[in-house]
């Protein structure tokens, strides 16, 4: 029988529940079972897809095309798995079925109410991924904060569950925030206190209690939180900040949160086995060497927008023994001339030219990728990265004057960058792009080839536009080759054949990279860093 394990928050969100809940589904997997993660999203929107990465953070990508949560990308990383869209449930989701039922007639006579009718959409939908992965333990993490009048069907749907599963198939671990006062160093326990209370209103015991803190909390607090949150002292752990993110479920393990789990559901004890787990994270620890990498884009003030890439970055450093330092260069600033393109870059040893959208900082970006491109220093670009590359390499080595991407300028002279066909009747804005793992043709014998070492490789995407392949030739001329098709003939790769590592793809590797198999992709950009 399937097991729960439902992961709430209190005080503020953003308190790394995505990483706690991802380091349990790792312990548990480490004992031998099999393990699932399901995100749930209280926002309205069906998918985090319409959503502005500046306010939400990175929109993550599966591999059957959902436009997910970042936690999904933590799931994934740590439980090395490859998770598909219904693993992000959200109020949108639910509203968007039960809306669409009711019109059908599917509820005819009845008043469609919160409950029972969308707590049951929503135990339904959890129950359909632990019968689809058919694994031992699912984990449920409850997006927000308790007391969130968005949260509260969700809340109440976990409720019903535990009653109906029985309480040794569910648990309830709740994640805490103990700020630090500045001014007297003490920790304080009164909003998570709180939060307590606002769970045992609607019906929640927390079985477990992770409390989240910069430093280390003594053994007082833990007394306190224990008391207030009504659970034994060995179900209280503390997780403190820890660099990297992946030392997390080490330290969960010390303190006993395996046990206390396993204890909870009425499961066999295992000593998980983190093994390699626990070598990546002593890699990266020990990475000495240092590589500089400018990363460029526009959303650069959250860096959480950039996630996967600044993960992908990890895995690969720490497989070369490296640790990147990322430096920030914020394109909409080299736009308004606030920062010089040339001397930004000066000292880094590479670029990421990020993802993006719209023409904010699009001049800036192109001005760093000229200075970049001219100083031949290693350059990744991703998706909206290397249409920018494109675009620079048009106007200023070919010499297409006004080249543009006609996402930018639908009026360019030279459209080198351009609307998919399949995207020209497109209306719809909400998962409308060529989405998801997509099959890429390597050409022999170019650097994509070695880099990948595959004839075929599967990469996700999120694009609307692509290189125009009415101007190939010309990008061939001067040797900007395409190293990488779709099976449609777009161009997927580019790379240029004078340097050691001017590469840009239209597909985003870093959805892939994982811990323990970093994407060779940020693995080769790397190493060439590396080498100065
Ligand atoms: N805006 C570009 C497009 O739609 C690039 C998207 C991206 O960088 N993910 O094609």
């Amino acid at each position: 029988m399937v097991k729960y394990i439902f992961v709430t928050g209190g005080v503020l969100s953003g308190l790394g529940k995505g990483i706690t809940t991802a380091s349990i589904g790792l312990l548990l997997k480490g004992m031998g079972y099999s393990v699932t993660a399901i995100k749930i999203d209280p926002y309205v929107n069906v998918d985090a897809g319409t959503m502005n990465p500046y306010m939400h953070g990175e929109v993550f990508i599966t591999d059957d095309g959902g436009e997910t949560d970042l936690d999904i990308g933590h799931y994934e990383r740590f439980l090395e798995t490859s998770l598909s869209k219904e693993h992000n449930i959200t109020t949108g989701k639910i509203y968007l079925e039960i809306i669409t039922k009711e019109r059908r007639g599917d509820y005819l006579g009845q008043t469609v109410q919160i409950i029972p009718h969308v707590t049951d959409e929503i135990k339904s939908k959890i129950r359909e991924v632990a019968k689809k992965t058919s694994v031992d333990i699912v984990l449920v993490e409850i997006g927000g904060t308790v007391g969130d009048i968005e949260g509260l069907p969700f809340l109440e749907a976990a409720r019903q569950m535990r009653l109906e599963e029985g309480p040794t198939n569910s648990v309830f671990v709740h994640v805490v925030l103990i700020p630090r006062l500045s001014s007297t160093g003490e920790f304080k326990t009164k909003p998570a206190q709180h939060s307590f209370q606002e769970l045992r209103r609607i019906g929640i015991q927390p079985d477990v209690i992770v409390a989240r803190s910069d430093s280390p909390i003594d053994s007082n607090v833990r007394k306190k939180l224990a008391l207030f949150g009504n659970v034994g002292i060995d179900e209280v752990v503390n997780s403190y900040d820890v660099d990297p993110v992946y030392d997390v479920p080490r330290l969960l393990k010390e303190q006993g949160l395996d046990r206390a789990l396993a204890r909870k559901l009425a499961l066999e004890y295992r000593d998980p086995d983190l093994g390699k787990w626990l070598d990546f994270v002593e890699r990266y620890k020990k990475a000495s060497k240092t590589v500089s990498i400018a990363m460029v884009g526009k959303y650069t003030a959250l860096r959480d927008s950039y996630l996967s890439i600044i993960e992908a970055l990890k895995h690969a450093g720490a497989y070369l023994g490296a640790r990147p330092n990322l430096v920030w260069i914020e394109s909409s600033d080299v736009e308004q001339g606030k920062v010089d393109p040339e001397s930004s870059i000066e000292s880094v040893d590479g670029a990421v030219i990020l993802p993006g959208f719209g023409v904010r900082g699009v001049e800036g970006k192109i001005a760093v990728i000229k200075a970049l491109r001219e100083r031949e220093k290693p350059v990744l670009g991703i998706c909206f990265g290397l249409q920018l590359m494109v675009v620079e390499f048009a106007r200023n080595v070919i010499g297409l004057n006004g080249a543009h991407t006609t996402e930018v300028d639908p009026n360019t002279p030279h459209p080198v960058v351009d609307l998919l066909e399949s995207q020209k009747t497109v209306v719809a804005r909400g998962g409308s792009m060529r989405l998801g793992a997509l099959p890429i043709m390597i050409r022999k014998g170019t650097l994509a080839y070695r880099v990948y070492g595959a004839e075929v490789v599967y990469e996700r995407h999120r694009h609307r536009y692509h290189i125009n392949p009415q101007y190939l030739s010309k990008f061939e001329e001067f040797g900007f080759i395409v190293s990488g098709f779709s099976p449609e003939g777009y161009p997927e790769i580019m790379e240029l054949t004078s340097q050691r590592f001017y590469f840009g793809t239209q597909a985003h590797p870093e959805f892939r990279s994982r811990p323990l198999n970093p994407s060779p992709v940020f693995v080769q950009f790397l190493r060439t860093a590396l080498r100065g």
